[in-house]
């Protein structure tokens, strides 16, 4: 057992000041009296959060899903950490049958060995996509609903992207969702109008990857999937708040109309944390310059090197938004959705804890209690 002391305690609806937090493997108590004899860290102001949750995260620090082995899977998930994510979705791209199947495969066997960041499953993105809305993912690969390249790893996927135009999605909706109600379906990379998007969500899509990005635009006589979304409240949407993705007015816009509907993630590639250069995303090039800014060849946006602290940084600059409210953003509307007892300062959550500053640099990250990053002296 041990104690946070020193802190600024946030749950979903305030911040506490003046409590510590004693936690094991699980947060134990808040409270105002520490327990004798036990280990006390002293936070010296912090705030101190629920651990960040990515939905959508490719790779980073040189590693990526599509890799496929164990050590860029134990990478991604040690990495991760210094951004204050305690739980992640490892995404992967659209490329070849085989690829896809061997990243999947390396997630079931390996999901579980790893030391930093839990992997809470798969975001499959693609390939059941529109090839006019592919973005930078590889229009190649691109192929038809087919349950079978996925049915062997039905228990780890968490998050399916499709675009709901594509010939046979409904049956294939129908068919996985039938097996795995609890798999997630998101419209994304997707050129459905307002009218196909609304009818997909009859079919059972609940959710929207990296809304506005590589789906139609906001018109007033032709609305898009975009306005589908804003619309229902039952569809959650991920953004992508690094400056470069959206403007910031789409982060406040997107706020006032979704709430707690909106997730912030990175969808970062394996250039995050590195230098800018040349690197590879689902068997392209991609090119990244100094401000961080990734693109294929012909310039289309190519993932980001985003961190999901820069993310709230960002987020909180541009919204008016509390810090409570702002932290539900990466931790317990994408616990929600997922339908994961995680992501909450309550007593039998884990404790996946994160203690970060004002300026939402990250101070230390515990994992199922254990002391996963510490710069606190
Ligand atoms: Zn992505």
């Amino acid at each position: 057992m041990r104690a946070i002391t020193g802190v600024k305690i946030v749950t979903p609806n305030r911040v506490l000041e003046g409590y510590s937090l004693i936690f094991d493997r699980k947060i134990l108590k808040i409270s105002k009296n520490i327990p004798k004899n036990i280990d006390t860290i002293d936070a010296n102001g912090l705030y101190l959060s629920a651990g960040f949750i990515d939905l959508h995260i490719h790779g980073l620090d040189g590693a990526d899903t599509m890799d496929a082995t164990k050590e860029a899977l134990d990478i991604i998930s040690n990495s991760i950490v210094r951004s204050g994510v305690t739980s992640f979705l490892p995404t992967t791209m659209t490329c070849s049958r085989d690829r896809i199947r061997e990243a999947l495969k390396n997630i079931l066997e390996n999901r579980d060995g790893v030391a930093g960041a839990k992997v809470l499953g798969v975001h499959l993105e693609g390939p059941f996509i529109n090839p006019k809305k592919s973005g930078a993912q590889n229009s190649k690969y691109i192929q038809k609903p087919d349950i079978t390249l996925i049915e062997d790893y039905l228990e780890i996927i968490k998050i399916v992207t499709v675009a709901p135009e594509v010939d046979g999605i409904r049956e294939f909706i129908d068919e996985v969702g039938g097996r795995y109600p609890d798999i997630l379906f998101s419209i994304g990379h997707t050129e459905a109008n307002y009218q196909e998007a609304k009818e997909s969500f009859k079919w059972g899509v609940r959710h929207a990857t990296h809304l506005f990005n590589a789906m139609g635009g906001m018109h007033h006589r032709e609305p898009s999937a975009v306005e589908a979304v804003l619309d229902d409240e039952r569809i959650s949407c991920e953004l992508i708040a690094d400056n470069i993705h959206l403007h910031p007015i789409y982060y406040s816009l997107t706020y006032k109309l979704k709430r707690d509907r909106v997730i912030l993630v990175t969808d970062a590639i394996r250039a995050t944390c590195l230098k800018s250069g040349v690197y590879e995303l689902g068997g392209q090039r991609v090119y990244v310059d100094e401000s961080g800014r990734a693109t294929l060849e012909g310039g289309t946006i190519a993932g980001s090197t985003l961190r999901l602290n820069e993310a709230l940084r960002n987020f909180y600059g541009a919204v008016d938004i509390s810090i409570p409210e702002l932290i539900k953003l990466v931790t317990v509307t994408p616990a929600k959705i997922l339908n994961l007892k995680l992501g909450k300062i309550a007593r039998g959550y884990p404790a996946d804890l994160v203690l970060f500053d004002d300026n939402f640099n990250i101070r230390a990250v515990f994992v199922d209690g254990e002391e996963r990053l510490n710069s606190l002296c």
